[in-house]
């Protein structure tokens, strides 16, 4: 049976080119960074070659990128890393509340410090206000965190204005960028960003190496402390493999970052036409223009999203019904409910993430299987015959 991925918002596969390159850097060139000897020296200059790549994707400079075990580890270093190096200054910070759980629940914990953070809603698009943030700001306010793109509905923020924004009143900006970056041309200085979080598996790097991008001159604590490595900031010998690997990814995503956008953005705009079309009962989530080039994300009416997926992939067909940190629980998407769903859209919701590797043919095949498999689980949904009312069920604002 033929085998389509549509989950890279999850992860995606590894470049063999980037995998040929990380071998050589666990075989072979083996040297530990910090030794001074030829072995050590090597690395050191393969090291600054995948700092350098790095950079240059997101518009940044060498001395501003920290390698981390990966987005959560960033996002961790982010929060309590500023939070804990401005204590004095302020002790607010400002979130939204369809964030990753990695800033959701650091934010947690920083609560549990003695810091407040204000959770700002969004709209039915999961659309954070700029005039919303404008209100939360108060004379403690240390941090503003506002997701680049959401990891399930895909929507894009505001986030050169909501920089700008924090610019003006001297507050520090950090963009959690690990479903954009590699995917979408970031640009730190044109976004007004002064720290960003991405992560290599979610642009054909390997999993469990990211980046903390740090603004020269932003006061940030370390939270781990050890032998020196990262300029203090993230202590502990190099994953040389993956920031090899990331570097790699990273200088690919560059060269590609064109072709790679009108590729998915078709393929994306093909399919949400075509379940719209041939679909009755559906509800779009995420905004319907600003949205990331890979992400369809759709509730459908009387289902529920275990049993599609289950379907799909009977049918060879790999999707998500949640973000892939969430799945596996059986909770709603607090994303989905932050966006006014009622628990029953929220959860017959099903996220298909689109990579460079799909073609034309797969979304065809999609649109073949899905139709059927709806009817038949429609067919026998209780949902679907005790539901006595027509009118539209989607969203709480109807409902
Ligand atoms: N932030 C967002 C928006 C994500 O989607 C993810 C992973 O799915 C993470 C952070 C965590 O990144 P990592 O898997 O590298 O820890």
């Amino acid at each position: 049976m033929k085998r389509i991925y549509f989950d890279h918002s999850a992860t995606t596969p590894t470049d063999p080119e980037v995998a040929k390159l990380m071998l050589e850097y666990m075989t072979d060139k083996f040297g530990n960074p910090s030794s001074v000897h030829a072995f050590g020296r090597e690395v050191r200059k393969a090291l600054d070659t995948a700092r350098e790549n790095v950079a240059a994707l997101i518009g940044a400079k060498t001395n501003e990128i920290f390698f981390t075990s990966g987005g959560t580890e960033a996002d961790n270093l982010a929060l309590k890393g500023i939070a804990f190096a401005n204590r004095k200054k302020g002790n607010h910070i400002i979130t939204t509340s369809i964030e990753h759980h990695a800033i959701l629940h650091s934010c947690e914990y920083l609560e549990k410090q003695g810091f407040e953070v204000t959770y700002l809603p969004v709209d039915e698009n999961a659309m954070v206000s700029i005039e919303d943030i404008k209100k939360a700001i108060t004379d403690k306010t240390i941090l503003i965190s506002v997701m680049f793109a959401n990891n399930e509905v895909g929507t894009i923020q505001p986030i050169k204005e909501i920089g700008q924004l924090a610019r003006e009143k001297g507050i520090y900006f950090h963009t959690d960028a690990v479903q954009a970056a590699g995917n979408y041309p970031i640009d730190v200085n044109e976004y007004n960003v002064d720290l960003l979080t991405l992560s290599s598996h979610k642009f054909y790097g390997p999993k469990g190496v990211g980046v903390l991008y740090v603004r020269k001159g932003v006061r940030l604590d370390s939270v781990q402390h050890g032998g020196g490595q990262e300029r203090n900031v993230r202590p502990g010998t190099e994953n040389v493999p993956g920031i090899i690997g990331l570097g790699k990814a990273a200088q690919i995503a560059k060269q590609e970052m064109p072709s790679r956008m009108a590729h998915m953005t078709a393929l994306r705009d093909k399919l949400i036409k075509g379940i719209q079309t041939k679909i009755p009962d559906i509800k779009l989530n995420g905004h319907p223009t600003k949205r990331a080039p890979g992400n369809v994300n759709f509730s459908f009416r009387y289902v529920e999203g275990e049993a599609l997926l289950l379907n799909l992939d009977l049918k060879g067909i790999a999707a998500s019904s949640g973000s892939a940190c969430t799945s596996g629980s059986l909770d709603p998407s607090h994303v989905l409910l932050a966006m006014g769903l009622t628990h029953e859209v929220a959860h017959g919701s099903l996220r298909i993430s689109l990579g460079r590797g799909n073609t034309e043919e797969d979304i065809d095949y999609c649109l073949e299987v899905l139709p059927e498999i709806l009817e038949r689980l429609r067919a026998m949904s209780p949902l679907n015959a005790t539901s006595p009312a027509k009118e539209c069920t989607l969203c709480s604002h109807c409902h």
